[in-house]
């Protein structure tokens, strides 16, 4: 039985998308066949769509970063026919081909069986968005959140949301940054508190230190707003950085971890260890209220996913995008 599949083709450099109907004999080896449900529209996806960033090294490419479904047969004693799965990350929709196909051929150590009371949906409204807000409010919890909001940068986008809506189930209070005022009611319906316009932070410090105003932060924009909260963190408090989408650049100074013992937290869900995840996964089962998750997820088909990928790259999606696979 044949399957539909988005593929990726590149010619001068130009990437350029088209349906294509597979057999399951032209996938790549793995141990587990999924048959795939949801896979999400994320960032990534956005620069694999667009050809930037030259994440993809051969095409032809199925794009797609994470996907949730059901297993339809397996090599590995892990997974049996039937099993509900997740996956992010492990360069899957990179390396690998991906979601954006009714079907995936992947590693068994790259599955996570889904939590009973998380639907495949549920998993995907989460996606690699979610899981990385999930791990980056671990990040901080482990290092001590101090007084005041913790700040969420890149506020209305997918991480933002989903790290907005799991800090105040947490019970902190949450300060949202966007440079979209329009978005202010779907902020402060997710949990902010309050609303902190994106140009406030845009500014290059004019010095090392400025008042102390954040118990922790989730940044999901780097560069100069990343230089910028650095300055305002209060003492001993910490950044989850996870993202980049407004620049790869950190031009900072030493005097915030000298003197005012801030930590840097890297996070990265590509490569997490299988413990942390399986930890994130079922405290976002936990934590989500599924209403409030559906609020924040715009589902579309594969066709219109793909695209979609210039519009990410551009800051113009709110919340998360779940790809229904087989509408
Ligand atoms: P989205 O596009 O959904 O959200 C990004 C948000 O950043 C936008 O909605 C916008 O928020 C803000 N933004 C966009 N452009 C700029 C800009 N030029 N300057 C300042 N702010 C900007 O992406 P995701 O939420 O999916 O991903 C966010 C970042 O996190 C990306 O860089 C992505 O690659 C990274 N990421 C990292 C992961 C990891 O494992 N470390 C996993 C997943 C994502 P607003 O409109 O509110 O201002």
């Amino acid at each position: 039985m044949s399957f539909r599949a988005v593929m990726l083709s590149e010619k001068d450099r130009q990437v350029s998308s088209s349906m294509v109907d597979l057999e399951d004999a032209d996938l790549p080896q793995g141990d587990v066949l999924v048959s795939v449900d949801y896979s999400t529209l994320n960032y990534k996806d956005g620069m694999v769509l667009s050809g930037i960033g030259r994440l993809v090294r051969n095409y032809p490419h199925i794009p797609g970063i994470d996907f949730s479904g059901i297993v339809e047969a397996s090599h590995d004693p892990r997974f049996a026919s039937g099993d509900r799965v997740v996956l992010t990350g492990w360069k899957v929709g990179e390396l690998h081909w991906g979601g954006f196909a009714e079907k995936a051929r992947v590693n068994a150590d790259w599955l996570v069986k889904l939590p009973e009371n998380l639907s495949n949906l549920d998993a995907m409204a989460i996606g690699t968005a979610g899981l990385t807000s999930m791990l980056a409010m671990q990040a901080l919890e482990e290092h001590g959140i101090q007084q005041g909001p913790v700040l969420v940068t890149g506020a209305a986008g997918g991480v933002g949301s989903v790290a907005i809506h799991l800090l105040a189930r947490a019970g902190y209070e949450v300060a949202a940054s966007t440079g979209r005022p329009e978005t202010e009611q779907y902020l402060r319906s997710l949990g902010a508190t309050s609303i902190i316009q994106r140009s406030e932070l845009a500014e290059q410090p004019t010095g090392p230190l400025a008042s102390e105003r954040w118990g922790g932060c989730i940044d999901a924009v780097g560069d100069v707003t990343l230089a910028h909260v650095l300055t305002e963190m209060q003492y001993g408090s910490s950044i989850a950085a996870c993202g980049l989408a407004g620049g790869n650049a950190l031009n900072t100074t030493v005097i915030p971890f000298l003197l005012r013992a801030v930590n840097l937290l890297g996070i990265d869900s590509v490569v997490a260890p299988f413990d942390s995840r399986v930890r994130a996964w079922a405290r976002l089962d936990e934590l989500l209220d599924r209403d409030t998750l559906k609020t924040m997820t715009t589902v579309v088909s594969l066709l219109d996913a793909s695209k979609m990928g210039s519009q990410i790259i551009q800051g113009q999606v709110q919340g998360r995008v779940v790809v229904d696979v087989k509408a």
